[in-house]
């Protein structure tokens, strides 16, 4: 069953996972601050990435670069010329919208083919043939097509807009140099690839990896958490040497790999997964090479990931802006050359969204007196659960219970993110941890005093069981 988004909205405020950012000053739009919960689900998959991809592996390291940057950085990456969309105004109701969003909307809404489309103009792919304001307007107008706000068509011609923020450095204001609040972390692993040469004993193919956080002034940002204007970004530049067969096999590998860690890590279904590749016309000019990691949103299908052979496109740019010799020296061969890399660049806010709208589940069962009851269960792997174990004094006035209750909470939590759940009626506080993914109950009842053993009750399944307290493990 698929759940509305408005549904999920609701729950992630409900039970502490994101709140409206700056609230009680009525909300910054878009903006969500992550609660208990969410941080709890942001940290795990960080953590499970980390221990995946850095302390499982001899190749890859880590790195938390800096957001501001030195702004010829953005020159040299080319964000300052490029990084833009295409925008268009409602002259009615003054709505701000992407001319290339509205098209495509358009023809998802209307189901337009390739053959429906040539009727009216002529164009060799729909994917990717709007790219230019002439292209762009010929299609609103031929299509007439309307504003979703107000229903006008009254259009300003499509412009470009630069998505980067920029604010000041410098202590006097106005006159200090203007600087970017970075669009995405990858720049920060390119400035660093010499330092981390001459540094480390990293050598090619190797990889460097971060997680942090980017910024983009989206012209139409919304869907919750799925385009905010702040978010956090999971990237791994992996760098090769320039050879066909090698770069394609390990555009190969990450793709696989990518598919693997969203199945098993993150628990997405794989039916709701599909991996494209970017037509020849379609690829960023840095790129070789592109496929996006799309999953099946409940209004559309949308990007995850995407895995990008960008080249030596930035480390030359860097070259040719920094005026250092970013070329590699293989210590076996001799050969100085300037690596190629494979970027996987994988959204994390969009993954928090994603595994809560995939994990998501209303479900129906009968109670102990047989009555039809309803519960919401989000069935998430437990590995990202934020909490793993609730302590549950059956009786909270049973001072018994409930000191042998917090021992076991004082011992888990050495360990575990664990929850003490103490408001008295069990029913409640099953339903409550369902909601929060917990996947182990434990409650503490008469007999735990009398012989030791507690009883755990799985999430998915609700059967309970008796155990030893102290043979608890995850
Ligand atoms: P989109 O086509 O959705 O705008 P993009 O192709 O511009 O995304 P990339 O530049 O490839 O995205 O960024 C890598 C990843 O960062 C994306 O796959 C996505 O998961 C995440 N991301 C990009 N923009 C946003 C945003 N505004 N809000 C949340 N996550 C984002």
């Amino acid at each position: 069953m698929t759940f509305s988004l408005d549904n999920i909205v609701a729950w992630a405020k409900r039970r502490w996972f994101a709140y409206p950012g700056s609230d009680i000053y009525g909300w910054l739009a878009n903006a969500r601050d992550l609660w208990p919960y969410g941080v709890e689900v942001k940290k795990n998959i960080e953590n499970n990435r980390w221990k995946f991809f850095v302390q499982k592996r001899n190749d890859i390291i880590w790195l938390d670069s800096q957001i501001l940057m030195n702004p010829k950085v953005r020159e040299a990456s080319g964000h300052v010329w490029w990084f833009s969309d295409p925008l268009i105004d409602c002259k009615k109701c003054k709505s701000r919208l992407r001319a290339d969003q509205l098209i495509e909307e358009y023809i998802e809404k209307n189901n337009l083919n390739l053959e429906q489309i040539n009727e009216r103009i002529k164009v060799d792919n729909i994917a990717v043939w709007a790219r230019s304001f002439e292209q762009q307007t010929e299609f609103i107008n031929q299509f007439k097509i309307k504003c979703p706000k107000c229903w006008s068509f009254d259009w300003t011609e499509p412009k470009q807009f630069n998505l980067m923020f920029k604010t000041e450095q410098g202590t006097i204001e106005w006159q200090g140099t203007d600087i970017y609040l970075r669009p995405e972390t990858a720049q920060g692993i390119f400035v660093n690839f010499k330092n981390i040469l001459d540094t480390t004993r990293s050598r090619i193919p190797f990889g460097i990896a971060q997680i942090w956080k980017a910024f983009r002034n989206e012209i139409t940002p919304g869907n919750f958490m799925f385009r905010v204007r702040e978010f956090y970004q999971m990237e791994i530049e992996y760098f090769v040497e320039n050879d066909e067969k090698i770069w394609l096999e390990c555009f190969e590998e990450w793709k696989k790999q990518s598919k693997e860690r969203w199945i098993n890590e993150i628990w997405i279904k794989e039916q709701k997964l599909r991996f494209r590749d970017h037509d020849k016309d379609e690829l960023s000019f840095y790129s070789k090479w592109t496929c996006d990691v799309e999953y099946k949103f409940p209004r559309g299908r949308w990007e995850l990931q995407g895995i990008a052979y960008r080249t030596d496109y930035d480390l030359n740019q860097h070259i040719k802006f920094s005026w250092k010799d970013l070329q590699y020296s293989d210590p076996q061969s001799g050969k100085r050359y300037v690596p190629h890399c494979i970027e996987p660049s994988r959204g994390l806010t969009r993954a928090i969204l994603t595994a809560m709208i995939d994990a998501y589940d209303e479900e129906k069962y009968s109670d102990a007196n047989w009555n039809e009851q309803t519960r919401v269960v989000a069935r998430f792997n437990k590995n990202i659960a934020p909490i793993k174990f609730a302590v549950i004094p059956l009786v909270k006035k049973d001072e018994e219970q409930v000191n042998m209750a917090k021992e076991i909470f004082d011992k888990l939590s050495q360990d575990y993110m664990c929850e003490f759940d103490d408001s008295g009626n069990i029913w409640k506080c099953y339903r409550r941890q369902d909601e929060i993914w917990t996947p182990y109950c434990i409650t503490i009842d008469n007999q735990s005093i009398q012989d030791g053993t507690v009883t755990i009750r799985d999430r998915d399944s609700m059967k309970q069981w008796r155990i030893k307290a102290d043979e608890i493990r995850f």
